[in-house]
């Protein structure tokens, strides 16, 4: 199967009010280039230098997006060229980004990762943290940033049933903030949850942004 037909197979699954995040991670230029050509404009990496490389030599018009656990000491690098951070996971992060993004004089829409899986391997604020976090309104004086909306990944299982349920309480909990401290904002209007293997379930539970990979550009060589 070519990238060709993998995205627009994709892409015929996906309803108008998702957005595809196609994620180009340990994949060359040139496949990303095929991509580009059907349309495809949103992509997705999960280390700085390879999204900073790519950014530099593929076409200005394409939206980065940072997906991974992205260190402090490298958001300089990143802040020019990336459009949304996905994984936000500590308030630290979001203030050192507001930092490089009024250096840059730049607004960085950011989402928060929350911690759905039942696996410790992966990151992201608790429930409970996130919304301490939200309610102290700490985040309201971080002016170069934007928090978009939330992020999640479920745990790696076959269980459709527990996977749904995850999707469910992340969906619930943006629903949560949406209708409190949120509510004047409409930039918060983003849910980003959804990969290869789940991301049909995913948007029938209120994605609005799925971050797909292998399905379209093929197995990984790490
Ligand atoms: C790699 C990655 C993806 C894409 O995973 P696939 O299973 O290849 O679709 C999505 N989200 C995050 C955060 C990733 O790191």
């Amino acid at each position: 199967m070519s990238i060709t037909k993998n995205l627009q197979s994709v892409q015929q699954n996906i309803p108008p009010h998702v957005r595809l995040v196609a994620v180009s991670k340990f994949h060359p230029n040139e496949a990303i280039e095929e991509a580009y050509k059907c349309g495809q404009r949103i992509f997705g990496e999960s280390r700085v230098q390879e999204l900073v490389q790519k950014e530099s030599s593929l076409p200005k018009d394409i939206e980065w997006h940072f997906i991974g656990h992205l260190q402090t000491n490298k958001i300089k690098q990143i802040v020019p060229s990336v459009t949304m951070i996905h994984a936000i996971d500590s308030e630290r992060l979001l203030s050192e980004i507001n930092l490089h993004a009024q250096k840059a004089n730049r607004t960085i829409s950011c989402l928060l990762q929350i911690h759905i899986a039942k696996e410790e391997t992966k990151f992201g604020f608790s429930f409970d943290d996130c919304r301490e976090f939200i309610a102290s309104n700490r985040w309201q004086k971080f002016e170069n940033i934007e928090i978009a909306g939330l992020m999640g990944m479920a745990t790696y299982t076959e269980n459709k049933i527990q996977v749904r349920n995850e999707f469910k309480s992340l969906h619930l909990f943006f629903q949560e903030l949406k209708t409190t401290q949120f509510k004047e904002k409409n930039y918060f209007c983003e849910l980003s949850m959804g990969m290869s293997d789940d991301y049909q379930l995913a948007i029938e539970e209120g994605s609005t942004l799925v971050r797909i990979g292998s399905t379209i550009f093929g197995n990984r060589n790490y």
